[in-house]
């Protein structure tokens, strides 16, 4: 599906080179990578703040914690994504109110989440599914109406845009991944938190270490300060050997969402006139495909021929969240959001990664068309 130590292969000796660097200055504690990395993905991204962070799930927690979002909140969020979205909202202390999604993009739908407002909305969630961006201009004109909040889940969507902007630009906050196999993946886990206000990331940068001031951590806090502790916050920080390689990695970061990119190009060409429905990306949109995920009937069926040719795929986020054991208690059955649940039974991810060639995806594609066909 996403071949790393292929990817990795060229990049040896910059990621050696990272992590040698780490163990020579053994300042594994507050030191210069995670500041470094922040600061690089902040002008890689556009966005004026990043504050790293431990992972994606963390940073969904910490961004809600920094809104003020907790108990009597409800966030809306679509519940065809990773559980760590709708966790994320619970872990504050909120409720997740689930709304459906829409039938092209896989997005949370702005007038499904329209409909879900309540006296007690705080905030708006969207995903940017697979990549694709959710419809930020209209969710931004909703938030603004009803004066909530927005978070971005950006964790699939490194690098897409709407309208020449990126994402992680158009909330009030926006948070990505860095596991190994998102976007730009780290040797284990990471993540990010962006936002263009200020204050805002600071208190995420407060949360996510201990609630003390990092400029006042004790490796550089100035001779007599105290070190004071403003918040109770959380260890969710980045650590630096996670932040020096994905330093080492950002510069490939550009070429490797080309490559996704022409990838997708290529399945979308070569399964035209097909059974297989290519993912849509809308005029004005950049998809920066994380995942390149068809819709075909008789899904289970034709993964399991595809397995039968050799060829791997996967079930992303199946069933959705609403049908999971864990939310059972929440009342919810088959019915209750019929776009996400059409999507659940029919998508299937085919093997995305820049590191794909010109063969796998051939064979891939022959795979799908003789499954469809079968
Ligand atoms: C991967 C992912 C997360 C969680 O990120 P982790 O780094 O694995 O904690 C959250 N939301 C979405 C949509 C994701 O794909």
């Amino acid at each position: 599906m996403n071949d790393l130590a292929v990817l990795h292969a060229p990049l040896g000796p910059a990621i050696a080179a990272a992590i040698g660097g780490v163990l020579g200055r053994s300042r594994f504690d507050w030191g210069p990578e995670v500041p470094a990395f922040e600061a690089e993905l902040a002008a890689w991204l556009g966005v004026p703040h990043v504050v790293g962070v431990n992972s994606g799930t963390a940073g969904l927690k910490l961004a809600l914690r920094a809104l003020g979002v907790g108990p009597g909140d409800e966030v809306i969020t679509p519940p065809n994504s990773d559980i760590a979205t709708t966790a994320a909202i619970h872990h504050v202390g909120a409720t997740a109110v689930w709304a459906d999604i829409e039938p092209d993009t896989f997005n949370l739908s702005p007038s499904a989440a329209e409909a879900a407002i309540t006296p007690r909305t705080r905030a708006l969630l969207p995903v940017h599914m697979y990549g694709h961006p959710a419809d930020m201009p209209a969710l931004m004109e909703l938030a603004r109406r009803h004066n909530l909040a927005v978070v971005e889940d950006a964790c699939l969507a490194l690098g897409a845009s709407i309208a020449g902007r990126p994402v992680g630009q158009w909330g009030d906050i926006a948070v990505f991944s860095h596991a190994p196999n998102k976007h730009l993946g780290a040797l284990g886990s990471a993540g990010s938190v962006a936002s263009v206000d200020e204050a805002l990331a600071e208190r995420v940068r407060l949360l996510v270490g201990y609630g003390q001031l990092r400029a006042r951590s004790y490796h550089r806090e100035p001779a007599g300060l105290p070190q004071e502790m403003l918040v109770e916050g959380y260890n969710e920080r980045l650590d630096e050997l996670q932040a020096a390689v994905l330093r080492a990695k950002l510069p490939s970061l550009a070429a490797w969402n080309a490559a996704r990119r022409e990838h997708a190009a290529a399945y979308t060409a070569a399964l035209a006139g097909s059974a297989a429905g290519a993912p849509v990306e809308r005029p004005g949109s950049v998809h920066s495909y994380r995942n390149y995920v068809v819709r075909v009937a008789g899904r289970d069926r034709v993964q399991r021929r595809m397995a039968e040719a050799g060829v791997s795929t996967a079930l992303l986020y199946v069933p959705p969240l609403h049908l999971q054991p864990t939310y059972a208690a929440r009342g919810y059955s088959r019915g209750a959001f019929p776009i996400a649940e059409a999507a659940g039974d029919e998508l299937l991810a085919l093997p995305m990664s820049p590191a794909l060639t010109t063969a796998q995806r051939d064979a891939v594609v022959a795979a799908l068309l003789a499954a469809l066909d079968g």
